[in-house]
């Protein structure tokens, strides 16, 4: 391909909105243009390299036994009042109604409509197990679209869904998809760990995420020297044990304007560890409090789970003051007009301090068990660097990561609400059970440049680079511009993905320019040439620098591609 003819618009200034790396590199590379918010446009390059994450994709997709099928990316609202999900679904999930006044939806995620195709097409145990994915448009309107194609609004999925008859058969296509995935990761070049996650709203058993380690991730995972690896959405741990306290007297004291726990433990002249938090939260519109040790955060993911709810937000401070008759800060578990919910770190706690519900007032002395009104007990600790591993009891640490795939064993929610059944060997309506396995693709592409970057620019991996070798004369016209198309065309003989830049531009800008793109290997036609007929071969990755006589030039070339396929298998 001519440089020239390739549409490609590069640009010195880091754009203004773009807060991480690669979301600066991809603008800067003029791989993506912004439309609006969340919504972007893949240049020739750009999709280029989408083209060959989603060939790495179909490749191990196929390769697992799945199969690939092409539904509308719209589905009817029907179906998502079948399974339930239209009432929990929130704002992410755009709806609409056509000219018939018939409710449609964009495409968030297809359980739904997978498993009615399902519905409509198995009828007995001899069509499954199956696994059928699309790589498709997804609509999620997320409420803070940010880092370009890591968190956009429209976006390209491969989503697949598996179904079987039995749970061996659902962990047999589970574990089939896993190892696809890793294979997905390893061949795009991207480093990733497989953690244990959380089913979400969208439910079911067993589920892990596959997690890019970077300082711009928005998932916080805490990890064990013995192997232990969860988001802390999901991770269990062990917390400190406090020293217990003796039982003495509850008495409501004053605490003029002290409000946070950090000022309760200057004031009482105690440890965090030693108080109790409460938070008000509202859940499916209904306010609950939650209570827990001063020195421990709330799982969110937990506490809902705990409370049966399918929508929790922080609870509106007005509507805490008209319900509880007291401001936040001042809050607590003894005669609460609403729901209480405790954690368990603090069943046990004795001669603690918990709010009055009345300003500036707290009780002392508060035994937990002979004191307040608990409705429910869980655990909804966040697990945190410095706890406890659950498994070995080492201490936990902890990293940021960007979720590229997840995959879940869904069980059979979706073919149980639905009404989903297939006949087994002795002709009895069985349900099967399903799992679904996601990958963004435009996000690994981001998350790669995250992974391959320096102050040049993006470094591809050989794998998913838009071209392998950029030729660059420093003259484009005579002798050295008559050099470049000759190697131009002995590489393209060999099917060697081929850029010459033949615009009329400094060389240095040319050079800048082939850095930010992050063709793994460059070309040059120029001086060396001129003094020793020899070219100039550079290695993106390494910026090793190579002298090369004509004659050797295409071997040396396949040494070098061999060399940067190596580093991905
Ligand atoms: P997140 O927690 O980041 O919102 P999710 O749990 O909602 O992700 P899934 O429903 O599991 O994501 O979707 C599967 C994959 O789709 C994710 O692992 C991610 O790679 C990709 N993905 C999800 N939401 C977006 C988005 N808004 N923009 C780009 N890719 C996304
Ligand atoms: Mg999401």
């Amino acid at each position: 391909m001519l440089y020239s003819k390739s549409y490609i618009f590069t640009q010195k200034e880091t754009p203004k909105d773009a807060e991480i790396v690669s979301h600066q590199l991809m603008l800067r590379s003029g791989l993506i243009r912004k439309s609006a918010a969340g919504l972007y446009s893949w240049m020739p390059l750009g999709k280029r390299v989408l083209d060959k994450v989603i060939n790495i994709i179909k490749t191990e997709m196929d390769k697992a036994g799945a199969l690939e099928i092409l539904p509308p990316f719209v589905t009817q609202g029907e179906l998502w009042q079948e399974s339930g999900r239209w009432d929990t679904m929130g704002k992410e999930l755009l709806r609409f109604q056509d000219r018939h006044d018939h409710d449609l939806v964009l495409g968030p995620t297809h359980e739904e409509a997978f498993t009615q195709i399902i519905k409509e097409t198995a009828q007995s145990y001899q069509d499954l197990p199956v696994n059928l994915y699309q790589i498709n448009t997804k609509f999620r309107d997320e409420i803070r679209p940010r880092y370009g194609v890591i968190r956009c609004r429209e976006f390209i999925m491969k989503d697949a869904y598996s179904y079987d008859i039995d749970d061996e058969g659902l962990d047999k296509s589970y574990k089939a998809m896993r190892k696809a995935y890793l294979n997905i990761f390893k061949k795009s070049g991207l480093v990733v760990d497989p953690v244990l996650a959380d089913s979400g709203k969208i439910g079911g058993s067993g589920s892990e995420e596959f997690m890019v380690p970077s300082t711009v991730g928005e998932e916080e995972i805490v990890r064990c020297t013995c192997g232990y690896v969860a988001n802390v959405e999901k991770a269990d741990s062990i917390i400190s044990i406090r020293e217990a306290k003796k039982e003495t007297a509850l008495t409501k004291t004053q605490t003029p304007n002290i409000k946070t726990i950090d000022d309760l433990a200057v004031f009482f002249q105690c440890d965090t560890k030693d108080l109790v938090k409460a938070f008000v939260v509202e859940a499916d519109g209904k306010l609950v409090m939650a209570c827990i040790r001063g020195d421990l955060h709330i799982n969110e993911v937990k506490l809902l789970n705990l409370i049966g709810a399918n929508e929790m937000v922080m609870a509106d401070p007005d509507r805490i003051f008209t319900e509880l008759k007291a401001p936040i800060g001042f809050l607590g578990a003894i005669d609460c007009a609403i729901d209480v919910i405790a954690d368990n770190s603090i069943l046990d706690m004795q001669d603690t301090v918990v709010g009055a519900n009345e300003k500036d007032m707290h009780y002392k002395g508060v035994s937990i068990k002979r004191d307040c009104k608990i409705t429910k007990t869980g655990d909804f600790h966040l697990a945190e660097a410095g706890h406890q591993c659950i498994q070995c009891k080492e201490v936990l640490s902890s990293y940021k990561g960007i979720e590229v795939g997840h995959i879940f064993k869904l069980g059979k929610k979706y073919t149980e609400s639905m009404g989903v059944t297939v006949l087994n060997q002795n002709n009895q309506a069985i349900t099967p059970t399903c799992g679904c396995y996601g990958i963004g693709v435009g996000r690994i592409i981001a998350a790669v440049i995250e992974q391959n970057a320096d102050d040049n620019g993006i470094v591809f991996p050989i794998t998913i680079a838009p071209y392998h070798v950029a030729i660059v004369p420093t003259l484009v016209e005579g002798e050295l511009m008559q050099e470049a198309q000759n190697i131009y065309e002995l590489l393209q003989e060999q099917s060697i993905e081929t850029i010459l830049d033949d615009r009329n531009e400094r060389a240095g800008s040319k050079f800048k320019d082939a850095d930010l793109l992050g063709f793994p290997i460059r070309i040059t036609v120029g001086r060396s040439w001129q003094e020793k007929q020899e070219f100039e071969v550079k290695v993106r990755r390494t910026g090793e620098v190579l002298s090369v006589a004509k004659d050797k030039i295409l071997d040396t070339i396949n040494d070098l591609l061999k060399q940067e396929y190596g580093i991905i298998k």
